[in-house]
């Protein structure tokens, strides 16, 4: 066969738009070279439905070992006790977890995706909103905070069978601890998902909630800097809490449960590709350097947030503790869609996103949502931020001047000239 210039080409142009560009979309990241070559591999011709050394085919000598490896690392890299490695993405590690604890029209009680939240958290148009019974707690007007008081006085009410901690677009901590007392007095299971600050938890820099939560999910593509997928883990594997036991009378334990609810529950055979890529990812994830590249991507949101406040932006809770900031712009008289629009076009690439207590449509949205794991992978320092946040600013003060943008892109360009992105591709 001809090679496919076609899709070649397009795949080229990708690579030239991610060079060129400024990514401040605080979902993505830049994986490593390694990483990309694994997920590009004859791993993705294998069929392995099961786990390793339990498959439903034959040939999987080979993948079971790179599994194994993906396993053992991403359980030594957060402290987990279980860990399953196969979700597809992030939002069918949590379809998995819901289909293995809970019941159709079960109670849950999860973070608004007005506020920050996520669409797999319950939203009415995601499996999860529509076959379970969904409630929400957000955060407070006035300081942009989860109020925990609100959380226990929230799960009280519906007595949620789980409750989900974690979110797409809230800047702080997360007080796993008080969740899972409320958890506890509640009767309900309790499930962190960290798909956006599980690089920083791996790193040391924010709380790891494995030991408190009873149920931990997360993306591999966010901070963690790995292959597009998704991960479950337990700090501590358990008894599951409703009395099923095995034919032979013995109780099943909460990971063999877990594994079913993601295979054969949710998926098919797992991408061994990605696995190995994610195996990978892990590996580094492990590395000292790591840490190290934490620290930056937290001190370089901070300086964001600082120099955005500075020059007159509402940056919702008034900071950030891990790597993303949401701008609320309705003090500069702008929408989310048309602060999109005018970035974009300057090759500063973020998301329009709802802010809490939004007056517009989602598709319209008051906010953005700015992020720094992506720019740190190419080496961004502080003083690199505050150009960055001064170009932001120029685009907002004259949003639909094309003149101004054009400008604003070829000094952009320029810049990112000096950051290499995949030098050997
Ligand atoms: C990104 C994200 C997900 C979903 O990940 P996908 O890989 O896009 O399915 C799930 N939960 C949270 C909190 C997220 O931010």
């Amino acid at each position: 066969m001809k090679r496919d210039s076609l899709v070649f080409n397009l795949i080229n142009d990708e690579l030239e738009r991610q060079r060129h560009g400024i990514e401040l979309i605080a979902s993505e990241n830049f994986t490593s070279a390694q990483v990309l070559e694994a997920a590009g591999s004859c791993l993705t011709n294998k069929y392995a439905e099961g786990y390793p050394s339990k498959r439903y085919y034959g040939g999987c000598e080979v993948v079971d070992k790179v599994e194994t490896i993906a396993i053992n690392r991403l359980k030594e890299l957060f402290g987990a006790e279980y860990a399953n490695v196969q979700p597809h993405s992030g939002a069918q590690a949590n379809a998995a977890v819901f289909l293995a604890v809970l019941k159709p029209g079960d109670n849950i009680l999860g973070f608004d995706l007005s506020h920050g939240g996520h669409l797999s958290h319950g939203s009415s148009v995601n499996f999860s909103g529509k076959h379970f019974t969904p409630h929400f707690y957000g955060v407070e007007k006035e300081t942009g905070l989860i109020d925990m008081d609100k959380v226990e006085a929230k799960a009280k009410e519906v007595m949620p069978k789980l409750i989900v901690c974690g979110a797409s677009a809230y800047s702080r901590e997360w007080d796993y601890k008080r969740f899972r007392s409320i958890a506890d007095e509640v009767g309900a299971l309790l499930l962190a998902d960290i798909a956006h600050p599980a690089g920083l938890i791996a790193s040391g820099h924010l709380k790891n909630p494995i030991q408190d939560c009873h149920i931990v999910t997360s993306t591999t593509h966010k901070t963690l800097r790995g292959p597009r997928g998704g991960i479950i883990m337990m700090g501590k594997d358990f008894e599951n809490p409703w009395g099923r036991k095995t034919k032979k009378g013995n109780p099943i334990m909460m990971s063999s449960i877990l594994n079913s609810g993601v295979f054969p529950g949710m998926q098919g055979g797992p991408l061994e590709h990605i696995i190995a890529a994610k195996a990978i990812a892990f590996g580094e994830a492990l590395d000292p350097s790591f840490k190290e590249y934490g620290a930056q991507v937290i001190k370089n949101a901070q300086v964001m947030a600082k120099e955005l406040i500075a020059k007159g932006y509402d940056i919702i809770s008034g900071g950030t503790d891990n790597h993303l900031m949401l701008i609320d712009l309705r003090s500069k008289g702008l929408t989310g869609k048309l602060a999109e629009k005018a970035l974009v076009a300057a090759d500063i690439t973020i998301n329009k996103n709802m802010v809490p207590f939004d007056t517009q449509s989602p598709f319209v949205t008051s906010g953005i949502r700015v992020g720094t794991a992506a720019i740190t992978s190419r080496g961004f320092k502080e003083s690199d931020c505050l150009e960055v946040v001064k170009w932001i600013d120029r685009v907002l003060n004259a949003p639909e001047n094309e003149e101004n943008i054009n400008t604003v892109r070829a000094e952009v360009n320029k810049y990112m000239e000096k950051f290499s992105l995949y030098p050997n591709l």
